[in-house]
C-alpha cells in the first residue's frame, strides 16, 4: 500500500523482536504498570529516528501541528464558559460540531509526544511548550468558570444555552440525533482527558494533571447518578476509551475515585461474550467503538491487577484473557493483509473480507487503536505475534496513511480495486482520523525498541 517505502523496510510478517543483552540502558520513562511488566517502553526522548521516510513524516507533522492556533482551538471552550474568545474563530469541520474538542485532545497528545522527540529542534520544542501553556491556561480558566457542574469543561456546540451538559443528559435517555440532540460526548471527553494525561506524562506540566483530575471527579459524580438502565444506555453509545484514560489518570493522581470512575466504563458482559468466542461475534459492531474498550481492558490489567482499591484487592488477571481473545478475533477474522479492518466503520461477518472490499475499508483510527492494544499485549505477554502485527500495520496502515508531501492523513483506506486515498484538509476536516493521525506521526519512534530488566528488544527494522 505504500507509494514510497522506508529505506529500511522489511517484508512484513518477518519475526520482529530480536533481543540483545544490554549492559547500560539509557534513561527510561517509568510508571507503575511498567514496574510489573516483563517488557517496558523506552521514553520517546531516548530514540532518534534517522530513516528518511520517517523523519520526513515527522517533520511534516511538526509543521502542521505548529501551524494550528491555540486561540482558535480554545474558542469552543471559551464560548461555553461565556468567556472572551479574543476575536478568534472556531476551526471548521468536526471542530465546529457537537464533538468539537476531540481534536484538541488528540492535539494535546501529539504535541506532548513531539515535544519529547529528539528529532525536534530547540526552537520547535520551545514553540510547542508555549502552545501547550496557552492551551492549558485557557482550558483551566474555562474550567474554573464552568457553566456546568464543578470540573466540567466542554468545547462542543451547545444547543441549549442554559445547559452546557445537555448532550450528556440526552445520551442517558438514548437520544442520539446528531443534528439536534447528541453525537458522542463521552468519546470526546475521552480524547480530552487522554490528551491532558499525555501532556502530564510527557512534559510534566502540572496544570494538565489538575484539569484532568477535575474532569475525572466530574465524571464520577455524573456516573453516580446512573441507575442500571441509564448505565446500560450510556454504554450502548460510543464512548471511546473512557476506561483507558481514567485508569491512566488514576495512575498519576492516585485518587481511588478515578479508578472507580474507570470501572463504570468496563463492560463485563461484552468481555465475557468475546472470551466465549464462536462465529460472527463482532458482526455489525462499530469497530472504532469496540477496539478502544479493549485498550481499556488491558490498561485495567496493567494498572489495577493486584492493587487495593476501596479496601478491596483487585484481581484483573481475567482482563488479560479478554484482551487476548478480542485481539485474536479481530486478527483472525476481520483483518486485511495491511493490518486494517472494517467496512464503513463496522466489522462484518467473519472471514468475508474480500466481499467487503470497497472505498470505505480500514478506518485509520482502527489501526491506530489496534497498535495501542498490540504493544500493551506484547509488553504483558512477550508473545512476538503482537509485534509481527505491529510491524505489518505500522508500515502498511499507519505510515501509508500520510501524504508524504502535504502531511495530511486518511480516514478510510480503500481495499477495492481502482480506488484512491482521500486525505484530510489542514483546517476544514478535523475528522477522528485527522486527530489520531496527528498522534501516529508524532510518536513514530516509540516502539522501535523496548527492554526488560537485562535485555534490549528491537521490534522494528527502522534506521534509528
Ligand atoms: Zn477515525
Amino acid at each position: 500500500m505504500l507509494s514510497k517505502l522506508p529505506s529500511k523496510l522489511t517484508s512484513f510478517g518477518i519475526a520482529a523482536a530480536f533481543m540483545f543483552t544490554l549492559a547500560d540502558l539509557p534513561s527510561v520513562q517509568h510508571n507503575a504498570a511498567a514496574a510489573n511488566a516483563k517488557i517496558q517502553d523506552f521514553s520517546i526522548s531516548d530514540v532518534t529516528m534517522t530513516d528518511a521516510y520517517c523523519t520526513n513524516a515527522f517533520s511534516k507533522e511538526v509543521e502542521y501541528l505548529l501551524s494550528l492556533d491555540a486561540n482558535r482551538l480554545l474558542v469552543g471552550f471559551r464560548e461555553n464558559a461565556k468567556m472572551n474568545t479574543q476575536g478568534a474563530q472556531r476551526y471548521a469541520g468536526w471542530e465546529n460540531s457537537l464533538i468539537a474538542g476531540s481534536t484538541v485532545g488528540h492535539y494535546l497528545s501529539a504535541v506532548a509526544m513531539a515535544y519529547q522527540n529528539p528529532n525536534l529542534t530547540d526552537a520547535q520544542r520551545k514553540s510547542f511548550s508555549d502552545k501547550l501553556d496557552a492551551l492549558l491556561n485557557g482550558m483551566k480558566e474555562c474550567q474554573n468558570n464552568s457553566k456546568g457542574r464543578p470540573g466540567f469543561l466542554w468545547a462542543g456546540q451547545v444547543k441549549n444555552p442554559n445547559n452546557v451538559e445537555q448532550q450528556f443528559d440526552l445520551i442517558q435517555q438514548g437520544k442520539t440525533n446528531i443534528i439536534n440532540e447528541a453525537w458522542v460526548p463521552w468519546y470526546t471527553m475521552h480524547k480530552m482527558i487522554q490528551g491532558l494525561v499525555d501532556v502530564y506524562n510527557f512534559t510534566g506540566k502540572e496544570t494538565a494533571k489538575e484539569i484532568a483530575s477535575k474532569l475525572g471527579d466530574w465524571t464520577l459524580a455524573r456516573c453516580r447518578t446512573w441507575n442500571q438502565q441509564t448505565h446500560n444506555t450510556v454504554l450502548s453509545i460510543e464512548y471511546g476509551g473512557m476506561n483507558d484514560c481514567l485508569y491512566q489518570l488514576y495512575e498519576i493522581t492516585g485518587k481511588e475515585d478515578h479508578a472507580i470512575a474507570a470501572d463504570y466504563f468496563d463492560e463485563n458482559a461484552l468481555h465475557e461474550r468475546i472470551l466465549r468466542g464462536g462465529a460472527n461475534v463482532l458482526n455489525g459492531k462499530h469497530a472504532n467503538t469496540t477496539i478502544p474498550k479493549f485498550v481499556g481492558v488491558i490498561k485495567r490489567y496493567e494498572v489495577l491487577d493486584g492493587k487495593t482499591v476501596g479496601g478491596k484487592q483487585i484481581d484483573a488477571s481475567k482482563h488479560l484473557k479478554y484482551a487476548e481473545a478480542f485481539w485474536d478475533m479481530v486478527i483472525t477474522h476481520h483483518t486485511y493483509i495491511t493490518g486494517g479492518n472494517s467496512e464503513w466503520e463496522h466489522f462484518g461477518m467473519d472471514d468475508i473480507l474480500d466481499k467487503e472490499r470497497t472505498n470505505c475499508n480500514c478506518e485509520t483510527c482502527n489501526s491506530y487503536n489496534m497498535l495501542k492494544l498490540s504493544r500493551e499485549l506484547y509488553k504483558c505477554t512477550g508473545d512476538k505475534k503482537y509485534m509481527d502485527f505491529y510491524e505489518q500495520t505500522y508500515y502498511n496502515s499507519i505510515l501509508s496513511s500520510q501524504n508524504p508531501e502535504t502531511g495530511m492523513t486518511t480516514y478510510f483506506q480503500p481495499m477495492a480495486t481502482g480506488y484512491f486515498k482521500v486525505y484530510s484538509s489542514p483546517y476544514n476536516s478535523f475528522w477522528c482520523c485527522t486527530g489520531s493521525g496527528m498522534e501516529s506521526m508524532a510518536k513514530l519512534g516509540d516502539t522501535i525498541y523496548m527492554h526488560s530488566k537485562d535485555a534490549l528488544y528491537v521490534n522494528l527494522y527502522q534506521s534509528s
